[in-house]
């Protein structure tokens, strides 16, 4: 077949979300929606069904890149958990980005604990023999109560072991935690919390973001019911400050310069470490501007 089979052009549905880090990347949308969409805070896909994209539709799109995306050196799958997708039809697929995509360097999928825990091990170190270079999971919070609350399916053990599994398997790990997810009261136990369970995986990238109540979620729905309540500027600086100050890692890259956030830092742990605090206590003195309230984006 030939993508001209099909209408021309990459067959995207729907708001199409991927990494910062990815915006020079093929997006391949293998599937829409995401299995789970339960998370209170997340309002990504609730207008979409879950389904995995049939594989002529899948091929029309990666042919349409092999004619007139010759330029990208990466692939990302998208939409919101397409580690899903059964490891059969993910081997098919890296082998299609093989072929017709030989200059293609890495391979990126977001993941959650449920599609990491469905490939077994030696599946995984296929996938990534294959190409997949690095998965992006989103672990939010290491506080249980936390995790339970805002139904991300998983709890902090759980995030470990799915963590440790791809790391095992030699590929590259990036996860995403929330400034804010837990609210007021629980900001510097979740704080603390989350440096542990980083310090425990030990990925390759951290990213953190800061919680954007979204209209129509259930965690707005909680905002206005009085049930959840964000800290403030000074609150959310206070738990980034917390956070790096609680996470050790043996040379990965925590950042928070998300378009969410208040204040952007990117630190190299842990030599790193102790020039991120100093930028947030001079931010937590007023003496560093923060980004201001119209230009945060998700
Ligand atoms: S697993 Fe990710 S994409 Fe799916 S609902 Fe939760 S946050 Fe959104």
């Amino acid at each position: 077949m030939d993508w001209m089979d099909y209408s021309p052009g990459m067959h995207y549905e729907g708001m199409l979300i991927r990494p910062p880090s990815e915006a020079q990347s093929i997006l391949l949308q293998a599937t829409v929606g995401c299995s789970h969409n339960k998370c209170t805070f997340c309002g990504s896909y609730k207008d979409k069904r879950f389904r995995i994209k049939g594989n002529d539709i899948i091929l029309s799109d990666i042919l349409f890149a092999s004619r007139y995306m010759r330029d990208r050196k990466r692939v990302f799958m998208m939409d919101g958990d397409a580690l899903i997708i059964p490891y059969p039809r993910l081997v098919w697929i890296l082998e299609r980005i093989k072929e017709d995509l030989p200059w293609v360097e890495r391979v990126g999928i977001y993941a959650n604990t449920k599609g990491i825990g469905m490939k077994s091990e030696e599946e995984l170190v296929t996938l990534r023999e294959m190409g997949l270079g690095i998965i992006y999971m989103g672990v939010e919070t290491g506080d249980d109560p936390t995790l339970e609350a805002i139904r991300k399916g998983a709890n902090s053990q759980r995030m470990l072991d799915m963590g440790k599994k791809v790391k095992k398997a030699g590929i590259k790990l990036s996860v995403t935690v929330l400034l804010g997810i837990a609210g007021k009261e629980r900001s510097l136990i979740h704080a603390n919390a989350t440096g542990k369970l980083l310090s425990a995986i030990d990925p390759d990238y951290v990213g953190a973001l800061t919680v954007m109540v979204l209209p129509g979620t259930p965690l707005a729905h909680d905002m206005s019911a009085g049930r959840f309540e964000l800290p403030d500027n000074f609150g959310l600086l206070m738990e980034l400050r917390e956070m790096i100050a609680s996470t050790e890692l043996t040379g990965g890259l925590f950042f928070s310069n998300h378009a969410s956030n208040y204040l952007a830092v990117k630190a190299r742990l842990p030599e790193g470490k102790k020039q991120a605090l100093d930028v947030i206590d001079t931010a937590l003195q007023g003496k560093v501007g923060l980004r201001p309230e119209w230009m945060r984006a998700l």
